[in-house]
């Protein structure tokens, strides 16, 4: 081989690493800079439905909550139920976490959010354990969630003044 050839294939090698980069760094930031895709708003809204027919089964309850997404949630905190200061219920899911794994958003989070959210329906607001006592392990199992162990790191519900939503 020439020197002037493998010259070439040196520069296509870097050229077509830049533009992969390039590609990547694009679609990250189109990611940050816009709401979720019409496609993963309808896996929530789909789950949600589910949830509710699984409330309605289980606990005879007519219940659903808003579930909102936002980008301003911490890192390592995937969603969080909160019980408002006008006695509402409201569910954030990470918006950032949906771009690795929607499907881990989905089917294991939002059950487990919504787990805590129907405790506060049936007026439970124990803070043991962050929330995660046996009933509310309950509930989240019978919702069919993934992710129901009562040991997390991290705090998901919180009381009072709504925060993350600008
Ligand atoms: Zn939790």
């Amino acid at each position: 081989m020439t020197i002037s050839r493998i010259k070439s294939i040196f520069i296509i090698i870097t050229l077509s690493s830049i533009i992969i980069l390039g590609i990547v760094i694009y679609k990250d930031m189109m990611f940050q800079n816009n709401p979720l895709s019409p496609e993963i708003l309808k896996k929530i809204d789909d789950k949600k439905r589910h949830l509710q027919k699984l409330i309605y089964q289980k606990y005879h309850l007519n219940f659903t909550t808003p579930v909102q997404t936002s980008d301003k949630l911490p890192n390592n905190l995937f969603g969080v139920a909160i019980y408002t200061q006008q006695n509402e219920i409201q569910v954030i899911l990470n918006k950032k976490r949906f771009q690795e794994s929607e499907e881990y958003m989905i089917d294991y989070v939002l059950p487990h959010e919504y787990a805590h959210a129907l405790m506060f329906k049936l007026g439970k607001f124990s803070q043991t354990n962050g929330g995660h006592t046996l009933l509310w392990q309950k509930i989240c199992l019978d919702l069919e969630g993934k992710k129901c162990d009562r040991y997390v790191k991290h705090n998901d519900i919180l009381f009072g003044k709504v925060p993350y939503l600008e």
